[in-house]
């Protein structure tokens, strides 16, 4: 590594990844201060789909939306971390039985690599550390690649999702009679969300909830 690029290193590190002020964290102070929670539970009623309650730490607006695409657009790992702990702090507020099981929201094609830094997968080793519970890995899988809500007609949003996702032999046993939260960054129409909780209710879980960072305004406009 040459010397310059060392130097350039020390000098992103002690940055703010959104204003780019000083900051010996990865999100300052006045940046964390601008996320705006949000506040009530979250139904979501998708005829033919599962219905499911859950709760959204945020708005998904200001720098909390430039953080989730930073994340998200340019793989900044190391903000995964960071908004993951943001939503562990978070979810103090709300309750959660020992013992709860956090599922991520997988991608299409996760592995063992692919999954230390996606923000789903961190986020729910972050609660489960918080809430005694667990966050158990490939349980849930999705089976394959879906086009973006935003890229479909209105009539192949429902069927998009589809059968998205499937539950391992294994995850059938384990899911069974217990409390799963589905977790994942950011809500939009709750597509997503509806068909990985049609997955997990194959389990007979007691009961599937869910927890998102973000909560977007837009219905269908942003994606998932
Ligand atoms: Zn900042």
């Amino acid at each position: 590594m040459s010397f310059l690029r060392l130097i350039g290193d020390a000098l992103l590190d002690r940055a703010c990844f959104l204003c780019g002020e000083d900051s010996d964290t990865p999100i300052c102070g006045g940046c964390r201060g601008d996320f705006r929670s949000f506040n009530g539970s979250i139904n979501l009623a998708d005829g033919g789909i599962a219905s499911a309650d859950g709760h959204a730490a945020f708005w998904y607006e200001g720098r909390l939306r430039q953080a989730v695409l930073q994340m998200k657009v340019r793989g900044e790992y190391r903000l995964a971390d960071v908004l993951a702990g943001v939503l562990a702090q978070r979810s103090q507020e709300f309750t959660f039985e020992t013992g709860t099981v956090f599922l991520p929201i997988p991608r299409f094609r996760d592995n063992a690599t692919s999954v230390r830094h996606h923000f789903p997968h961190v986020a729910s080793r972050f609660l489960a550390e918080m809430h005694r519970g667990e966050s158990p890995e490939g349980l849930l899988t999705k089976v394959r690649r879906t086009r973006l809500q935003t890229e479909v007609t209105d009539a192949q949003r429902r069927t998009n999702l589809l059968g998205a996702f499937t539950l391992s032999t294994d995850g059938r046993e384990r899911l069974a009679h217990r409390n799963v939260v589905l977790v994942d960054d950011v809500l939009t129409t709750g597509a997503t969300l509806s068909a990985a909780a049609n997955a997990v209710f194959n389990a007979s879980p007691h009961r599937c909830s869910f927890l998102t960072l973000a909560r977007s305004r837009a219905t269908i406009q942003a994606g998932s």
